[in-house]
């Protein structure tokens, strides 16, 4: 029996995976707004949303666990599922009989008006496993800028979908062949987003490298760039994740120049650098081009954020091709690492290859290179010490491990704490502020003004 509505209902939504799936809960979070929901992050709300993420088997099991202890916490509220592991395990999802509803990926933009109706009483369709769009132009008509207004960094999805098939990855099957975005369409939120207050927007796709494919390159990443810079010089743009070889010369002098407001943070997602193990994982690129890039980065040592994505343990690695891939990373100026140790998913390729790295070994590579990841970020963060950084002031933080202070991070991505003082408490969140850290505390840079 469902509790009485009150008369605002209440929206919780939790939120697992990457940042297209965060940027489309910011959406989501939009559409229940504009039903009448007020959406929570506590409490005992009327429904709950668990938006979730299948990239690995792992990353599945951990969405239908959040489904479980949601139904648990909040007996009386409607759980709905909805995501990629709606697409990539129906089967297990439907057994949970307890869902009020499940939507697939394309369903997002309905839910919330399905959701209102079903608490009105009205039968949700929940759909068991909704087509995967193959097609046509990157709707995001449903996810307007008015998601969060008061923060001051905005995620925006100019791209979605994937050709690559990497032998690995579920992801081409779960969200479909490449869209874009038209860069009319990206400038017209971006304004927008400037508008509703926000300072920084982070430009992201589920393969953002080829971003202008599907228009037949009439359009690319690098003229986005140059058109966002020219047009909205007001906004700072971070980009999300790019592979070797999507990188061009004109991104490169882009992030050097301290004049052109892309942020000095790049996310290169190498996933390994062992040719053998890039061949296995059907991914186009080799070691040869992945040095390559780092030495056309060198100029920013020091100042430029690098960091990158590495899988260990997949089928194809030895302890020799690890090392290979250990080796570069000692080597490049990369300054912070994600390391994800390889779990099988399946209905992809890898999923039934033989000659299985035990269990001990891959959590024995993932923890040194986590280790070496946490040494190179010490390091950046050392080598930025006494320097002029830009920093966006994203919130306050009373009880910080400097007492009262303000948040946020410099253009290359460097958490940053700002005590407040008479001089900086009549800052505002959301403006660009210079500051000078002088120590490395905690993960964070203390800096002044
Ligand atoms: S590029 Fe490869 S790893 Fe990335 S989403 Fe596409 S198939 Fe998956």
């Amino acid at each position: 029996m469902r509790k009485s509505i009150k008369t605002i209902p209440q929206v919780l939504i939790e939120t697992l995976g990457c940042k297209v799936n965060y940027y489309e809960s910011q959406g989501l979070a939009a559409s229940f707004r504009h039903e009448g929901w007020e959406v929570v992050q506590q409490g005992s709300p009327d429904a709950v949303v668990i938006n979730s993420c299948a990239v690995t088997a792992e990353a599945g099991r951990q969405s239908l666990q959040s489904v479980r202890r949601a139904l648990k916490r909040y007996p009386g509220a409607l759980v709905a599922l909805t995501g990629c592991e709606v697409v990539a395990d129906p089967e297990k999802v439907f057994e949970i009989k307890e869902l009020g509803a499940i939507f697939g990926n394309g369903g997002k933009k309905d839910l919330a008006a399905q959701l209102t109706r079903r608490l009105l009483g009205e039968q949700v369709v929940g759909a068991k496993s909704d087509p995967v769009d193959f097609s046509g132009e990157l709707e995001i008509d449903f996810l307007r800028a008015d998601s969060d207004r008061g923060r001051s960094r905005a995620v925006v999805k100019v791209q979605d979908g994937c050709n690559s098939f990497c032998r690995y990855c579920i992801i081409p099957y779960l969200r479909g062949r490449c869209r874009s975005l038209s860069p009319d369409k990206v400038l017209s939120e971006c304004r927008e987003l400037v508008d509703a207050g926000f300072r920084e927007v982070v430009l992201t796709g589920i393969h953002l490298g080829r971003y202008g494919d599907d228009a037949g390159k009439s359009f690319s990443l690098t003229s986005l760039l140059y058109q966002l810079v020219k047009k909205i010089p007001d906004l700072r743009i971070r980009l999300g994740s790019l592979q070797p070889h999507e990188i061009t010369p004109d991104i490169i002098a882009m992030l050097l120049d301290p004049e052109v407001p892309v942020c000095e943070h790049l996310h290169l997602s190498l996933q390994s650098a062992s040719d053998r193990v890039l061949g296995a994982m059907g991914r186009p690129y080799r070691r040869p081009e992945i040095e390559a890039i780092f030495a056309q980065l060198a100029e920013g040592a020091g100042r430029l954020a690098i960091g990158t994505d590495l899988i260990v343990g997949l089928p194809a690695e030895t302890e020799c091709s690890f090392a290979e891939t250990y080796g570069l990373v000692e080597k490049v100026e990369l300054t912070y690492l994600h390391v994800f140790p390889y779990s099988p998913r399946q209905g992809t390729v890898a999923a039934s290859w033989p000659d299985r790295v035990a269990l001990a070994d891959k959590k024995k590579r993932a923890k040194k290179l986590a280790d070496l990841g946490r040494e190179k970020r010490d390091l950046f963060a050392q080598a930025n010490l006494g320097k002029k950084l830009k920093v966006l002031l994203e919130s306050k933080k009373e009880d910080s491990c400097i007492g009262p202070a303000w948040f946020g991070h410099s253009r290359n991505y460097l958490p940053v704490l700002l005590p407040i003082s008479v001089a900086t408490q009549r800052l505002q969140a959301g403006a660009e502020i210079e500051v000078v850290p002088y120590e490395w505390k905690n993960n964070h840079l203390i800096a002044d003004c």
